[in-house]
């Protein structure tokens, strides 16, 4: 069987479907919508975004950018259809939704190569190499059949995500390191808050506006309560954070001898050094309130965040326990899992995880190597992330520069500003992803080169 088979067309599902069909594989294209309609989409067309129209900051120097400028130069077509689509944003790459999707659902069907169906997957198909890319909000039934693919513990389906701040814009002349009662490692930073400085954010939290849940978060008990949201939990009275994820209880401030009142704690993310979680923080608070109201902590007066706290229902498997670098199940490699799914968050992301499963499923089908991408690039450092990840608490994560590897020593004696190093880590990244394409691309059908 020389087709592959792709399960959503959402932004992974169509750029896998792309690539492979790119390398001359035929590719039949499945598509729930608009049989069955997730709880975020409205309409019928491919690759549609459901909420904030930013493919984020296409400013040089940028992780995101760097991502974007792998993605181009591997031919991305969603990429070049959000260049062809964009609207003005500043340094960003926002893009007209309407036009993006309907053009990409014009370019997929119009392939001779790619067969779109209609039609909700319930099951993983017993035979085949098959791509899943059904993202964060899989329909239940197919959900349920990865569940069992994945064993009991390793789909997850988290409701809450916890802010996440450079570790270089802390101010450590606030912020005390101590593990409660001084047991376990000290990877925890602290951060005092007094009576005054508690009653101030409490009021904050509780003034803020907030997403709006849609008809999906609403439903059952809405939230695990171990990880509710502090602006839900803040309601359930004024001192409820002070006993929650803000309890100082043997903590004691080396500054002033004494336990704060409350304090927040950032937690070290393993892979992700160059950052911290703040810990129990998950919030459905809008963007721009949020980074005003986080900055109200003792501490990150300063603060850059990598990621928002942010609530929505997020289906993904844990990408260290069931794949492979190359996005493969390990016990299973014919079935490869792309986008959201697969243990990366946001649009550029998840497109990204889509463009690579599609090569190599073209390249699994051919009987070709399946060349894993060079981890100094950033799609490498995702998929490092992914298949590596030593948190137990397993999160998808977003392309930040945490994620890369840091320079050689050498290296980062010579560039010493941060400017410097993170265009050296760009240069050596973007130098080992064109290897990577040269390498796949040496094995393309020389009958499809220049072919596009
Ligand atoms: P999707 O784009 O969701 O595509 C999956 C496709 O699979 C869908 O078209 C779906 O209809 C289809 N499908 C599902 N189940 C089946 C089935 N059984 N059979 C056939 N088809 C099926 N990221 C950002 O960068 N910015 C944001 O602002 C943002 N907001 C988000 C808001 C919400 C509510 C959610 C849930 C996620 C958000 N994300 C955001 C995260 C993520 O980047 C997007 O969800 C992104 O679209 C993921 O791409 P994907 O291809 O993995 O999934």
């Amino acid at each position: 069987n020389d087709t592959v088979t792709i399960i959503g067309g959402g932004l992974a599902g169509c750029e896998a479907a792309w690539q492979c069909a790119e390398q001359g594989v035929p590719v039949r294209l499945y598509e729930m919508r608009p049989v069955r309609q997730t709880p975020a989409h409205t309409t019928d067309r491919l690759a549609e975004i459901v909420c904030s129209n930013s493919f984020k900051s296409d400013e040089v120097n940028t992780a995101p950018h760097l991502l974007k400028e792998e993605l181009r130069r591997a031919r991305s077509l969603l990429i070049a259809i959000a260049e062809a689509t964009r609207v003005p944003a500043g340094a960003a790459l926002a893009i007209d939704r309407e036009r993006f999707a309907a053009e990409v659902t014009a370019r997929i069907a119009a392939h001779p190569r790619i067969t779109v169906i209609r039609e909700e997957v319930t099951r993983v198909p017993p035979e085949g190499v098959v791509i899943i890319a059904t993202g964060p909000l899989t329909s239940d039934a197919l959900a349920a059949e990865i569940q069992t693919l994945a064993g009991a513990e390793r789909l997850y389906f988290y409701d809450a995500i916890a802010p996440v701040v450079d570790a270089e814009t802390i101010n450590y002349e606030v912020v005390f390191r101590a593990a409660r009662y001084g047991k376990g490692g000290d990877d925890y930073l602290n951060c005092p808050l007094n009576k005054e400085q508690y009653e101030a954010f409490v009021d904050a939290l509780l003034a803020a506006e907030c997403v709006a849940p849609k008809a999906f978060e609403a439903d059952k008990a809405q939230y695990f309560e171990a990880c509710l949201p502090i602006d839900v939990a803040v309601r359930r009275g004024r001192d409820t954070l002070r006993f929650g994820p803000m309890k100082p209880v043997g903590l004691r401030d080396p500054r002033t001898g004494r336990e704060p009142y409350a304090v927040v704690q950032l937690r070290q993310e393993n892979l992700m050094a160059d950052s911290y979680s703040l810990v129990g923080f998950q919030n459905s608070v809008k963007w721009g309130a949020q980074k005003a109201l986080l900055r109200m902590i003792p501490g990150l007066e300063q603060a850059e965040f990598l990621k928002f706290g942010q609530v929505h229902r997020n289906t993904y498997v844990n990408g260290p326990k069931l794949l492979t670098p190359t996005l493969q199940v390990k016990h299973e490699p014919r079935l490869f899992f792309a986008g959201q799914i697969s243990g990366v968050e946001g649009y550029v992301e998840s497109l990204a995880t889509g463009l690579v499963a599609g090569r190599w499923a073209a390249a699994l089908v051919q009987g070709k190597p399946l060349l894993p991408v060079p981890r100094a690039s950033a799609i490498g450092s995702l998929l490092n992330y992914v298949a590596h990840c030593e948190n137990n608490d397993y999160q998808p994560v977003n392309i930040t520069f945490a994620l890369l590897p840091p320079l050689a020593e050498d290296e980062a004696r010579v560039y010493r500003r941060r400017p410097e190093r993170r265009a050296r880590q760009i240069a050596l990244a973007l130098e080992a992803f064109e290897g990577w394409l040269r390498a796949m691309d040496a094995g393309r059908p020389s009958s499809l080169a220049g072919e596009a």
